[in-house]
């Protein structure tokens, strides 16, 4: 066995439980060059960099601080590390979004031709998207087709995860510190983050265990409900790879299985699910980020409002269930799903706005940002998708919040202005009794917003834009 260096390249595998890559350089037992490359290239959203920049910390902890830090282009910084450290072999696991595939077919190919070594693993999704195939090699665009054949129980090509390899021969080398990647944003909007969120393997681990221990008994009937804790909040845990999807798959078996949880744990598996379901689309259809799914929507009369588009980013459209939503997001980099649900189709629904410009301030604000789950969920919300919510079921955001906050906790929460507010009045503040706003000393307009459109008029409006595409 030649004394050659590996390079081990972390990408979107944060962790060292479960993962293959981490696996095979272990055992070819060569030297291990861990690195990290932040591509100059790519479109990381602000709260992703605030979760990223801790991510590494701590998976530089994990690897006794022997991480090495790099930015610029992969493909010429790998060139030269091969060069300077005279490594036979690279290693990585796979990510399946089209611009990273087609950088590292582009890296493979160019390795490859230097005789160069280059091994690649799936460590991101239980299934590849060429393993889920139909029986006539096309891939599906149902979800409940697409899960049934690849996920309901029995299925055993998802494979168990791999322990963390002991006593790693680790090298450090000339490299950037962390801080040299710059991706603590300037402006400190994210000061509440640091409470609420554990970036890092460490902390998907906590969140699993949390979970198992309090969330996932009753996720069913309960995960929709705005106000209560059912669900995991994994997503940036598993956007980052700091645990990986089989992980939390085989976990969730074992302790539904023991506590007897099933229909609790088959639900959750299934929107687990949903994630690698959006990883699909997005590997089939490269062009899902930017273009309808549903080309009729080409034709969709989106309106160009800025003020509309502000007053829903900054949670002031006076709904308060979507100002809620939207004002969570900007204080703690996550929204709740049904929320998210709730405040994507005010946005292209309610408000006409293209679902691009929604997507784009996700993707700027969420923790959990991600460019498959992202993309395929606003086109489902907006009915141009896959297997999508169909574009005339406009959610009424008054019982949407009477519905999924009925004690309005979460409300509350996050627009304080309504704190006193009895329930009743709520999610309508305008419609309250002048006796009743004057007495509470709040002035709708003034303290808290008149709403921006009115619901029913606004609901007639899409239908008939949506109905002039259709025909
Ligand atoms: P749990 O209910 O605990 O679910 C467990 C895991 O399953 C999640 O962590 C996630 O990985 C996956 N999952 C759950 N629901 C979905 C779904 N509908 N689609 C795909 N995967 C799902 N999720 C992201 O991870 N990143 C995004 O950028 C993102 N953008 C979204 C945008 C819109 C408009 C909508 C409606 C949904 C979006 N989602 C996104 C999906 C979903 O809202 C989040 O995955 C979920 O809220 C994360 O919370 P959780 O981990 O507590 O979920």
């Amino acid at each position: 066995m030649s004394n050659k260096p590996i390079i081990l390249w972390f990408r979107q595998d944060l962790r060292l439980s479960d993962n293959p890559a981490l696996e095979y350089a272990a055992k070819s037992l060569r030297p291990i060059i861990p690195i990290y490359i932040l591509d100059v290239r790519a479109n990381i959203g602000a709260a992703s960099k605030w979760w990223l920049h801790h991510s590494l910390q701590s998976l530089a902890q994990s690897l006794n601080q022997k991480l090495n830090f790099f930015i610029g282009n992969p493909q010429e910084i790998i060139d030269k590390l091969i060069r300077e450290n005279n490594a036979a072999e690279i290693v990585w696991n796979r990510c399946y979004e089209p611009a990273v595939i087609k950088r590292d077919k582009g890296i493979k190919e160019y390795l490859k031709n230097q005789n160069v070594q280059v091994k690649s693993f799936n460590s991101a999704l239980l299934l590849e998207p060429q393993d889920t195939l139909k029986e006539d090699n096309t891939n599906y665009k149902v979800f409940t087709a697409f899960y049934k054949k690849n996920y309901l129980q029995g299925n055993s090509k998802i494979r168990l995860p791999i322990a963390k390899p002991p006593n790693l021969n680790l090298l450090k080398i000339e490299s950037l510190s962390l801080t040299d990647l710059s991706l603590i944003p300037k402006i400190k909007w994210y000061k509440n983050f640091e409470k609420i969120w554990q970036p890092g393997e460490n902390g998907a681990f906590i969140a699993l265990d949390k979970f198992l221990a309090k969330g996932l008994k009753g996720y069913k009937e309960l995960r929709n409900r705005a106000d209560l804790e059912y669900s995991s909040k994994l997503s940036p845990h598993l956007h980052f790879g700091e645990i990986s999807p089989n992980i939390i798959w085989h976990n969730i078996r074992s302790y539904s299985q023991k506590h007897g949880y099933d229909v609790d744990a088959e639900h959750f598996l299934s929107e687990l699910v949903w994630r690698e379901f959006s990883s699909n689309l997005l590997y089939f259809f490269p062009d899902l980020p930017q273009k309808n799914l549903q080309r009729k929507f080409d034709n969709f009369p989106w309106q160009e409002n800025n003020d509309f588009l502000i007053k829903w980013q900054k949670g002031m459209t006076g709904y308060p269930i979507v100002d809620a939503g939207m004002r969570e997001l900007w204080q703690t980099g996550f929204m709740h799903n049904r929320v998210r649900m709730i405040v994507a189709s005010f946005l292209v629904k309610h408000l006409m706005i293209d679902w691009r410009r929604g997507l784009e301030w996700f993707h700027d604000c969420l923790v959990d940002a991600d460019i498959a789950n992202n993309r395929a969920s606003w086109q489902w919300v907006a009915g141009s998708g896959a297997d999508a919510a169909p574009y005339f079921r406009i959610f009424n955001p008054i019982l949407q919040g009477q519905k999924f906050d009925p004690e309005g906790n979460y409300t509350k929460k996050f627009v304080p202005e309504l704190k006193q507010l009895p329930i009743k009045h709520l999610f309508s503040p305008w419609l309250t009794p002048e006796s009743i706003l004057a007495a509470l000393n709040i002035r709708i307009g003034i303290d808290y917003p008149k709403p921006i459109v009115v619901h029913e008029k606004a609901r007639q409006k899409a239908l008939a834009a949506y109905n002039a595409i259709s025909v």
